[in-house]
């Protein structure tokens, strides 16, 4: 069968893709969007109910250039507002497709994913940094599975006691959150934090010393088993094992790119960094484009995002 072809494809539907896409129905190029998830996978998982959702994440500010725009508000009126350009735009998104495979053939991009096979002559990776979950690196008994999360997704933990494990800004998202209606508690390896944002920090820092929050530096899971309808973690602090019950886990990890993946597209790395022109184009590879987080890695917001799908859109026009 014929792979279905279109001008331009767009992997991923997060702020990214979804700001291409836009950019793209305005310019009337032919384009569609494959999303392995739902429109807006990562928002909806990883952020808690009623988050708010800063125009300046990390304190970057950002002058917003195309036709999606957002200012600081709820997830859920966030998403409403992103549903809605989708619409306003008929964007044509396929859900639940995973690119698993991606070639060349001929001028053409060839994306095969769960589902079909897809050609473009444009092809446009927005798949985020979360795409691959990262896995448990920690030996959890089967009936425990169900007390341990990565992400908060709509979950509304309430009077539960939590162990939240990392030491990056998710983490950091997660207790912050989570200790407002629950006992929280941080495990994180290091001796410090070194990697939160300002705003994190602080709230990390306030919340400890209001004693609202205990963090456990230094320490390590060795297993997580089930006691009492608990999950009975044992938590390694410098040597010390100690068997301590909660009602959940939660892993601020975050997720990993597939490197292997962006690879096979034609995608070369440098130091951990993809080689990108100004125009967010493969150095190597003609048609090519990766943007939003997947791009900028540390310094990603979703108004980069957004901006992003502009300025890739204004440069293939200008191309055609
Ligand atoms: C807890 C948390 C809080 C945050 N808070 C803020 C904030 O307040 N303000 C802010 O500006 N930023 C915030 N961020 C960062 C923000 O979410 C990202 O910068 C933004 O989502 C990046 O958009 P993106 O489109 O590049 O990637 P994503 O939003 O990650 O979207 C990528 C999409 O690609 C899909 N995908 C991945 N792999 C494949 C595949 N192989 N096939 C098909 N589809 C695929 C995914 O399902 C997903 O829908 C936060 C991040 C986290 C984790």
């Amino acid at each position: 069968m014929q792979p279905e072809h279109h001008q331009i494809l767009i992997i991923g539907a997060g702020p990214a893709g979804i700001s291409a896409g836009v950019e793209a129905s305005e310019q009337k190029l032919d384009c569609l969007i494959l999303d392995k998830g739902d429109v807006l996978e990562t928002i909806r998982q990883f952020y808690h109910q009623g988050k708010r959702v800063d125009e300046d994440y990390h304190g970057i500010k950002v002058c917003q250039t195309g036709h999606v725009k957002f200012q600081t508000e709820t997830k859920e009126d966030f998403i409403a507002q992103i549903e809605e350009e989708i619409t306003h735009h008929n964007l044509q998104i396929r859900k639940h497709e995973i690119a698993e495979r991606i070639a060349r053939q001929d001028q053409n991009f060839l994306v095969y994913t769960n589902k079909k096979a897809y050609s473009s002559k444009y092809l446009v990776l927005a798949i985020g940094i979360f795409s691959k979950p990262v896995k448990i690196p920690v030996d959890v008994a089967p009936e425990a599975k169900p007390k341990v999360l990565t992400n908060l997704g709509s979950q509304d933990q309430k009077g539960m006691k939590i162990l939240v494990v990392g030491g990056g800004n998710s983490a950091a998202e997660f207790a912050v959150f989570l200790q407002k209606n629950n006992e929280v508690l941080i495990s994180y390896r290091k001796p410090a934090f070194f990697r939160l944002n300002d705003v994190n920090s602080k709230a990390v820092k306030r919340l400890v010393e209001n004693r609202k929050l205990k963090i456990i530096f230094e320490s390590n899971i060795k297993k997580i088993e089930v006691k009492d309808d608990k999950a009975l973690v044992h938590l390694d602090t410098k040597g010390k094992v100690e068997q301590l019950l909660f009602d959940q886990v939660v892993f601020g990890f975050g997720g990993t790119t597939p490197t292997q993946l962006l690879e096979d597209a034609g995608i070369t790395f440098e130091d951990n960094k993809p080689l990108l022109t100004e125009n967010f184009e493969a150095k190597n590879t003609k048609n090519l484009f990766m943007v939003g987080d997947i791009a900028h890695k540390d310094s990603a917001t979703i108004a980069k995002a957004l901006n992003d799908g502009h300025e890739v859109i204004k440069f293939i026009s200008s191309r055609e």
